[in-house]
């Protein structure tokens, strides 16, 4: 098979899978709508990998999740569709603007009562809570800068629970981790590494299919 053939058919393959298990849905497609509007990058997670994250959560029982990286709420909102009622989410982003949308969004979704989204820094905003005493998170997704990856995989490891899932996008990002000379690619990279090495961690990444191929590393803090 040619290059692109099977380029086509990996496209049609997720299309298929996301038509049968991640279908349209209004309050998901008008919060794309609003935050493309707003003028915010369109790099959310895509629409299955939105399913898997929920299902994850779903599956680990989740109670308490953290997300570092909210943009316009779009993952959040899938994440906190796994949520019980009394249930918690908080997401971290650096713009007070991108924040306002998502909030919006949220409450579009019925799930402002269970997601807070905090404005700042997430290095600076992680370390109030792990001074505040914050009650341990069940699940951790890490989406935000990719330059402070490897801090905020410390923050996530001392703000779980034994058991808890840390997840973490774009862990490939179009194959670039795989070449050692791409500067861009050398935190996620080392970031790759570390997790691989980590005696506190037993994961694996998950390539996702999207324009370009890509990854979503699934950890889980061992102990429980
Ligand atoms: N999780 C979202 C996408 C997040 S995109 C989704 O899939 O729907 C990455 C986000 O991280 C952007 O909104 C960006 O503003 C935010 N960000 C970048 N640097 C940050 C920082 N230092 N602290 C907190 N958020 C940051
Ligand atoms: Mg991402």
């Amino acid at each position: 098979m040619e290059e692109n053939d099977s380029q086509q058919l990996l496209r049609d393959v997720d299309a298929y899978v996301e038509r049968l298990y991640a279908p349209k849905d209004p309050v998901l497609e008008a919060a794309i709508e609003d935050s493309r509007r707003a003028g915010l990058p369109e790099i959310h997670v895509s629409a299955a990998q939105g399913k898997l994250l929920r299902l994850l959560a779903e599956i680990a029982g989740a109670r308490r999740i953290l997300e570092i990286g909210t943009l316009g709420g779009y993952s959040a909102i899938h994440l906190a569709r796994a949520l019980p009622d009394d249930g918690t989410l908080i997401s971290l982003e650096l713009s007070e603007q991108y924040a306002e949308v998502a909030r919006n969004n949220i409450l579009r979704a019925g799930l402002d009562g269970r997601v807070e989204v905090r404005v700042g820094d997430a290095n600076s905003l992680l370390a109030e809570m792990a001074e505040g005493g914050e009650a341990p998170f069940d699940l951790v997704f890490i989406d935000a800068d990719k330059t402070a990856y490897l801090d905020y995989l410390e923050w996530s490891l001392r703000l779980t629970r034994p058991g808890a899932l840390i997840l973490a996008d774009n862990t490939i990002s179009g194959g670039s981790v795989l070449d050692p000379q791409n500067e861009n690619a050398r935190v996620v990279r080392e970031f790759n590494q570390k997790i691989a090495e980590d005696a506190r961690l037993s994961a694996l990444i998950l390539p996702i299919i999207r324009e370009v191929v890509d990854g979503l590393t699934i950890a889980r803090v061992v102990g429980a």
